[in-house]
């Protein structure tokens, strides 16, 4: 992790701290690198949380309040802006996570189309949302599970689908749903989800009883809420 370090002879304490998405560390002159490393690496997950939350709320309400489908617009991935490259050849998506980018092969007969055409627009967008779909889809089954071990806690079965006003849902026959725009949003904002729909198996309200299940097995959920507060616009895509 990246980090400045600000360091003064005055200070007799170690801070770290978090601003504009940067990891900020102050420390007396007398402390070691090493330690300091250590103390970030301890304190790594609060941090990624912290700086996942600044960087999508800025760049949420620097980019639009809208979270509408463009070919020049970034699309987000684990909460990551991704650029799009539109490729012709067989129909497929390709995610590359260390380039930011998602690769959408369209057919060749798009070919004829001006790139940034109606035509080509609403295929690659229909492209990128069943692989949003299969995406999530893989990414809850793997999850699911371990957080019913965790939790104790047991789906009759989910499903990944298109919401218009929300991120999931518990049916009283136990079963879960999850929204396909999932796979925008940073995984552990997708695990608080999870966790938020497993303890409606238990409580079908959101009562304080509820509220204290889920912090139990989800301690930072008041962060997810709060990144979920400021992000509404990602609830759709247009
Ligand atoms: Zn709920």
């Amino acid at each position: 992790m990246d980090y400045q370090l600000i360091r003064s002879n005055r200070r007799k304490t170690i801070a770290l701290q978090v601003k504009n998405a940067q990891v900020i560390v102050r420390a007396p002159d007398f402390v070691k690198v090493e330690y300091i490393e250590n103390l970030i690496q301890l304190k790594s997950i609060w941090l990624a949380k912290k700086i996942a939350l600044q960087q999508l709320s800025n760049n949420t309400l620097s980019s639009c309040s809208k979270n509408n489908f463009s070919l020049d617009n970034p699309v987000y991935i684990d909460g990551l802006p991704h650029r799009i490259i539109i490729c012709f050849g067989r129909q497929k998506v390709q995610h590359d996570f260390v380039e930011k980018s998602l690769r959408v092969f369209i057919a060749l007969r798009y070919q004829q189309y001006e790139i940034n055409s109606v035509a080509i627009a609403q295929k690659v967008k229909s492209l990128i949302e069943q692989w949003f779909k299969a995406s999530i889809d893989e990414y809850l089954s793997h999850q699911l599970p371990l957080f019913s071990e965790k939790t104790l806690l047991h789906a009759e079965a989910f499903k990944v689908r298109k919401y218009k006003a929300r991120w999931g849902s518990c049916s009283s026959r136990g079963e879960l749903s999850f929204n396909y725009l999932l796979k925008m949003l940073p995984p552990w904002v997708v695990d608080y989800v999870i966790v938020h729909e497993l303890c409606h198996l238990k409580y079908m309200n959101h009562s304080t009883k509820f509220w204290q299940l889920v912090e139990r097995h989800c301690p930072e959920f008041y962060l997810a809420k709060q990144w979920l507060k400021k992000n509404q616009a990602y609830l759709s895509w247009n």
